[in-house]
């Protein structure tokens, strides 16, 4: 048995969906994707993929914003890896990863770190992926569960922080 409901959010991300779509309506709908079927850490309810495509100057806008938040506020909302796309002089993609510090991603702390799974990378080029995942609490070939959530998961309380912080952002 595992530690949390059956397709159901860890509470961390359930306030982060909330307060996200709260304050950007470009998220509001189907722009966040959360639990999905395929025994992934979506199926954990540990998941986010905020739809903001990386080639669009708008929506790389809004997502560079989430994602200086979400580094500024880390120590709050906990959060454990981020995956998402800038874009170099040529039209090249910079796919990187930014561990959070939690559940053993490797890279250095809050920095950008290259992702070099090229198929993952460009899979992260039209979203931000971010995730409360602890590899070490897989449950071994578990599909419906996949992982028990580790207590950073069970973070709350940063939604006003992080609304206020979204919309004194220069965009609005
Ligand atoms: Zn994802």
């Amino acid at each position: 048995m595992a530690n949390h409901p059956v397709n159901t959010l860890c509470p961390a991300l359930a306030e982060l969906v909330s307060a996200l779509q709260s304050v950007i309506p470009e998220l509001r709908g189907n722009g966040i994707g959360t639990i999905r079927q395929d025994g992934s850490r979506h199926t954990a309810g540990l998941a986010a993929d905020i739809m903001l495509d990386s080639t669009d100057d708008y929506e790389k806008m809004i997502a560079d914003d989430i994602i200086a938040a979400l580094i500024d506020m880390q120590g709050q909302i906990r959060w454990h890896d981020i995956l998402y796309t800038d874009w170099l002089p040529g039209n090249r993609p910079f796919h990187y990863h930014i561990p959070g510090g939690g559940g053993g991603y490797g890279g250095h702390r809050l920095m950008k770190n290259p992702n070099h799974n090229t198929a993952l990378g460009q899979a992260h080029e039209n979203h931000i992926h971010v995730d409360w995942v602890d590899f070490s609490l897989r449950i071994p070939g578990d599909t419906v569960f996949v992982y028990d959530w580790p207590s950073d998961a069970r973070s709350t309380g940063f939604s006003q922080g992080l609304m206020s912080r979204l919309m004194l952002s220069s965009r609005l």
